[in-house]
């Protein structure tokens, strides 16, 4: 009985990580290094269904922009690769692991170069809080989970599990169903994309711009990032409510 209560006690341990920046402390039974792991194996699964397009001027700006994301985000485990892919989707993503998409339809809204910081500092923000090894592991359950085992041991994403391990790392409109950020997923993504923009010199405020143009623009029309981004005023407020500790960060790094 003892040896129980230990094993279990230690299961909740390891499981137990705490959140860079927010400092919350979550239950997540993957390990970063499994979740890369997947993350790359997605990453390899999208570049097939995807057209790349790596010689416009916004590929270059989003290189140059991630790569100074990347540059403050603390996780010297990544191995950051920024693509832009040729879609009018209005959508982004962070793959654990740092493997970035940025769709170019989502250039009508990030129409400048600190909204497009806000939007990769966003999606990095949901990779470095390892919200998909979160959803992976509280959402989709025990199913997924010998999934996961199965794709560490033998290198392909499984057959039949594709769309789940794709929507739990926030690749949603490539699959056909999306799984929406939980609202406090999506708080602490905010919270931590705010300071990382702000780390890496670009105007924190844009943030709270790209949020207004996102609801103008794509309104309720259909599937895309706004389906796995629930917009609304509380997000902008508490946003506003983040600036003044963000706005320091900012003067101290802006160019
Ligand atoms: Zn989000």
């Amino acid at each position: 009985m003892t040896h129980k209560v230990f094993l279990i006690f230690t299961f909740f341990l390891i499981s137990c990580a705490t959140t860079p920046i927010t400092g919350t402390k979550k239950f997540i039974i993957t390990s970063p290094a499994e979740e890369n792991d997947l993350g790359e194996k997605a990453y390899k699964d999208i570049l097939k269904h995807e057209k790349v397009n790596n010689r416009s001027e916004l590929a270059e700006q989003v290189k140059i922009i991630g790569q100074r994301l990347a540059r403050v985000a603390g996780r010297s485990d990544f191995e950051w690769e920024f693509n832009v892919f040729e879609s009018s989707q209005i959508n982004a993503f962070c793959l654990p692991g740092g493997k970035v998409g940025f769709y170019s339809g989502m250039a009508k809204v990030a129409n400048t170069p600190a909204r497009v910081a806000a939007v990769l500092a966003h999606e990095i923000a949901h990779a470095m809080a390892r919200h998909g090894g979160q959803r992976m592991s509280a959402q989709i359950g025990q199913e997924l989970l010998m999934g996961i085992l199965t794709v560490t041991a033998f290198g392909e994403l499984p057959k039949g599990k594709r769309q789940l391990v794709l929507a739990a790392l926030g690749v949603g409109t490539t699959v056909a169903f999306i799984l929406p950020y939980s609202r406090s997923n999506e708080s602490e993504a905010d919270e931590i994309g705010l300071v990382l923009m702000a780390n890496a010199g670009f105007d924190p405020r844009e943030a709270v711009v790209l949020w207004q143009r996102m609801e103008e623009i794509t309104g309720s029309s259909g599937p895309g990032f706004l389906s796995t981004h629930p917009t609304n005023r509380q997000r902008q407020e508490r946003l506003n409510e983040l600036m003044p500790s963000a706005l320091q960060i900012y003067q101290k790094h802006k160019l």
